[in-house]
């Protein structure tokens, strides 16, 4: 999902390293390419994962394009794997602890676990695992920095995990249409936003699902 575009960084220096270019529009590169002319040139460009907002322009920056496995290390930064949003998300962590953090934690809004690649599950584990790591700043695929590491991604998983308490309650209580249980579990949600919580509650449906606590079959 794209909120005011993608947000590509440019870190380090001699070389430097890229990650998530994101967009194709011209100026947009040559903006990229004189930020990385004036640190050495690009070593590499790294990406998060491989949805189409954020590695659009990859190709056309001339150098190396790496969408890096866990524990692998390119110009400083450590990848960490953080599925969930998407099947081949990865995190990269720098030594000064700036977390880049791709479509895993946003700083607008809330991240999307789309249905057909992305897992609920995998995305709780996901901000567990990083919950583990040293973090002073956010650098996030869409939206403002986050400046308050552990407060954001503790948010991230409170909210998902009173989603669930409440679905789960639904259920228990014999609720098992799905129009109903959305309205009554995401009763906050304005309604245009409805189709968002929608296939929020479908990734929440397929995680029971997976760890077997849906107690019976949905209907309409
Ligand atoms: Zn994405």
């Amino acid at each position: 999902m794209t909120l005011e575009g993608t947000n590509a960084y440019v870190y380090g220096a001699d070389p430097c390293v890229v990650i998530d270019p994101g967009s194709e529009d011209p100026g947009h590169l040559d903006a990229i390419r004189a930020a990385a002319a004036e640190r050495g040139g690009i070593g590499v460009v790294l990406l998060t994962h491989s949805h189409g907002d954020h590695t659009a322009g990859a190709d056309q920056l001339g150098a190396e394009v790496v969408q890096p496995g866990d524990g692998e290390e390119h110009g400083g930064l450590r990848t960490i794997a953080t599925p969930g949003h998407a099947a081949d998300h990865v995190t990269f962590l720098s030594p000064e602890g700036v977390c880049f953090s791709g479509d895993l934690v946003l700083g607008l809004g809330s991240t999307i676990v789309p249905p057909g690649g992305g897992s609920l599950a995998a995305f709780m584990s996901s901000l567990r695992l990083l919950q583990g790591e040293e973090i002073d700043l956010i650098a996030p695929g869409h939206g403002p920095w986050i400046t308050e590491p552990e407060a954001k991604l503790a948010e991230y998983v409170e909210h998902r995990e009173l989603r669930e308490r409440r679905l789960l309650a639904a259920l228990e209580a014999g609720e098992r249409s799905r129009a109903a249980l959305l309205t009554t579990v995401w009763d906050d949600v304005p309604v245009e936003l409805l189709p968002m919580a929608a296939m929020a509650m479908e990734a929440h449906l397929e995680k029971l699902g997976e760890e077997e606590r849906l107690p019976g079959d949905l209907y309409e």
